[in-house]
C-alpha cells in the first residue's frame, strides 16, 4: 500500500491548503527546489498502514511552462508511470484557460485521474465551472468527481478513501 499521488490544479485552487488536509503540517515536507526531478515532493501520509507519497508532477504543472514542451513528448510514459493516481484540483467558482491546459495534458497523459471540485463552500455565490463541465468531460474520463473544501475539511475523508485505493 505505497504509491505516488500527483496533486496537479493551476495556482491559487488550493492544492497546499488540501495537501495540508491530507498529511498534516508535521507530516508534509515541501521542497521549493526547481524541478530537477521527476516529481517535487509535497508530503508523505503513513496513516494506517499507507504511505501515499503526495507530488508535484512538473510536467503536468501549469506554472513550469518551460519544462511542459519537454515533458509533453513523455507524458504518459517514463516519466509518469510511477504515479498511481493523479488529483486534479480546480475551483468551483472560477475556471480559466490555465486550467483548460492542465486539463488537455491530463486527457493526453491517460493517467488515472480524480477530478476535485474544491471551494464548494463558496460555491453557492458563484458557480463559473457548470458552464465547463461537458467540455470537462467530452475530454477525459475520471474515476471519480468530488465535490470539496480543503478549507473546510470537507470531503477531504471521501479523497482518502479513494487515494487508498489505489495504493
Ligand atoms: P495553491 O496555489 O493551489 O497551492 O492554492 P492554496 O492552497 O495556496 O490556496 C489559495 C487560496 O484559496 C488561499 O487563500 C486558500 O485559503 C483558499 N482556499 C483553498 N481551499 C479553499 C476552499 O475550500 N474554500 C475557500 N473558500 N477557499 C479556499
Ligand atoms: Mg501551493
Amino acid at each position: 500500500h505505497c504509491g505516488f499521488i500527483a496533486i496537479v490544479g493551476r495556482p491559487n485552487v488550493g492544492k497546499s491548503t488540501l495537501l495540508n488536509r491530507l498529511v498534516g503540517q508535521k507530516l508534509s515536507i515541501t521542497s521549493r527546489k526547481p524541478q530537477t526531478t521527476r516529481h517535487r515532493i509535497m508530503g508523505v501520509d503513513t496513516r494506517d498502514g499507507y504511505q501515499a507519497v503526495y507530488v508535484d508532477t512538473p510536467g503536468l504543472h501549469i506554472e513550469e511552462k518551460r519544462t511542459i514542451n519537454r515533458l509533453m513528448n513523455r507524458a504518459a510514459s517514463s516519466s509518469l508511470t510511477d504515479v498511481e493516481l493523479v488529483l486534479f484540483l480546480v475551483d468551483g467558482t472560477l475556471w480559466t484557460p490555465d486550467d483548460e491546459m492542465v486539463l488537455n495534458k491530463l486527457a493526453k497523459s491517460q493517467l488515472p485521474t480524480v477530478l476535485l471540485v474544491n471551494k464548494v463552500d463558496n460555491v453557492k455565490e458563484k458557480y463559473d465551472l457548470f458552464p465547463h463541465l461537458e467540455a470537462l468531460a467530452s475530454k477525459m474520463e475520471f474515476v471519480d468527481v468530488v465535490p470539496m473544501s480543503a478549507k473546510h475539511g470537507t470531503n477531504v475523508d471521501a479523497v482518502e478513501k479513494i487515494v487508498r485505493k489505489h495504493l
